[in-house]
Order: structure tokens, then C-alpha cells, then sequence
């Protein structure tokens, strides 16, 4: 199953695409963490987008699609992916037209003032990487800044800076809302009926419809496997 997933920045698509990866047995695979990835460890690339990342807007098509491209090129997505934050845009969207075909879309959506809180409260172990997020109940570090597993210091992202936070919620606006339309009869947009309440419970929502186009992808393969 070929899976995208989009929805503007807080909305927990980080968390669901590792939840449908646990679930269908497909990778995640998250253009910001290849990218944070390149900036981490100082290539040339990542030099170049260090600065672009921490602004909060997108960096060149060219970088994304390129490094999406080889991504999907490794074994592993031959059987599937769910691809979290490419595209965000109809231009990315007619580049990943050229790379591999999806099966379906989900849009996660939700209201602005919501992302703004989660966004401003969410922080991660620096050792193990566990997220917390201050702004949501069943989240919330049992001490300040501390992690609850490891005792590793709690770290917030670059770009989770209020200026940052702006502009990223503006570009997902203006740039990657038009791939609604884009997708027509793939896309499937879901609204949590209740935001707050844990991941786990949320991610029923979206079980139920993957559920079903997996079975369809899966009576479609043994039909021609027969
Ligand atoms: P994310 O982790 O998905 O919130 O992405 C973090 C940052 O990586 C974004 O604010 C952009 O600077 C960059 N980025 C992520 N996805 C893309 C993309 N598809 N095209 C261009 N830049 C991207």
C-alpha cells in the first residue's frame, strides 16, 4: 500500500504515519527528518538548507524531490511507504507523479489555534528521542524538561520558534492546501473527533480506511496472482 500523508504542521502526521507503518508493515518515510538528517551531519546540502529550515519556509523543490527519489528507490518501499511531508506542493506533487504511484491520500486536518499550542509545547529526549508535548494531556512530561524514561533532557526543534511556526503554518496554507484538489478521488480527509485524546485512539479513524483499501490492493493482487 502506497500511502501519503498530509496535514498541516502539529496535527500529530509524524505519529500516525509510525503508527500505519507499525500497523500495514511499510516504511515511514519523513522528508523533514532526511533533511534534518543531511543538516546534522553537515553535508552539502545540509549546509544549504540549514538556514531555510529554521525559517520555517520549504526548501528547494529540486533538494526534496531528489532526496525523496532515492528514498523510495531502497528495497524496502518496493512493497509500500507512507510518505510524510512530500509533497507539499502541486509542483513536488507532479515530481512524485514521475518517481511512484500512490494509492491513496490521506488529508489530516485541524484548526489553527490547536496547532499553534502543540506546536509551541512539543519537545523530545535528546538521548532516546521519546516526544512530549506540554500542550496535550496524555503527552505532558511528568517533570519540566526532564524525561520521564531516561532522564534525557527534553529538546525542542529549531523551527519550533513562534516566527517559524508562522511561516510554516502560512507556506502549508498557500502551498500545499491546493493538493486537496489535486488528489480528487484519492484523497481522504480526516478530522479527529476528538484532538486531544491519545494517538492510539485517534488512529481508529484512519485504521478503518486503510483497512479497506488494503483489502481491496490485497483481493486485486491475489486475483492476478490466481
Ligand atoms: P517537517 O518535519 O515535515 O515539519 O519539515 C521541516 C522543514 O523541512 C520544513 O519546514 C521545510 O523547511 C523542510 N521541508 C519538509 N518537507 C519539505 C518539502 N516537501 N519541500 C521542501 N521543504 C520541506
Amino acid at each position: 500500500m502506497r500511502v501519503i500523508i498530509f496535514g498541516p504542521q502539529g496535527i500529530g502526521k509524524g505519529t500516525h504515519a509510525d503508527l500505519i507503518s507499525n500497523k500495514y508493515g511499510i516504511p515511514h518515510i519523513s522528508i523533514g527528518e532526511i533533511l534534518r538528517e543531511e543538516v546534522g551531519k553537515g553535508t552539502g546540502i545540509g549546509r544549504q538548507i540549514d538556514d531555510v529550515m529554521n525559517s520555517g519556509a520549504l526548501v528547494p523543490d529540486e533538494i526534496a524531490a531528489d532526496l525523496i527519489k532515492k528514498r523510495l528507490a531502497r528495497n524496502d518501499a518496493k512493497k509500500g511507504f507512507v510518505l510524510d511531508g512530500f509533497p507539499r506542493s502541486i509542483s513536488q506533487a507532479k515530481d512524485l507523479e514521475k518517481i511512484a504511484d500512490v494509492d491513496v491520500v490521506l488529508f489530516i486536518s485541524g484548526a489553527r489555534k490547536v496547532l499553534v499550542d502543540r506546536l509551541s509545547g512539543r519537545a523530545a529526549c535528546e538521548k532516546c528521542g521519546k516526544s512530549y508535548n506540554s500542550a496535550i494531556p496524555s503527552l505532558k512530561p511528568k517533570k519540566e524538561g526532564v524525561c520521564g524514561v531516561d532522564g534525557g533532557r527534553l529538546v525542542r526543534r529549531a523551527d519550533d520558534t513562534p516566527e517559524a511556526i508562522k511561516v510554516r503554518l502560512e507556506v502549508f496554507e498557500k502551498e500545499t492546501i491546493p493538493l486537496v484538489k489535486f488528489y480528487g478521488n484519492k484523497l481522504v480527509k480526516i478530522v479527529f473527533k476528538e484532538p486531544n485524546a491519545p494517538a492510539e485512539r485517534n488512529f481508529e479513524q484512519i485504521s478503518k480506511v486503510l483497512d479497506r483499501i488494503n483489502d481491496k490492493l490485497e483481493s486485486a493482487g491475489s486475483e492476478k496472482g490466481a
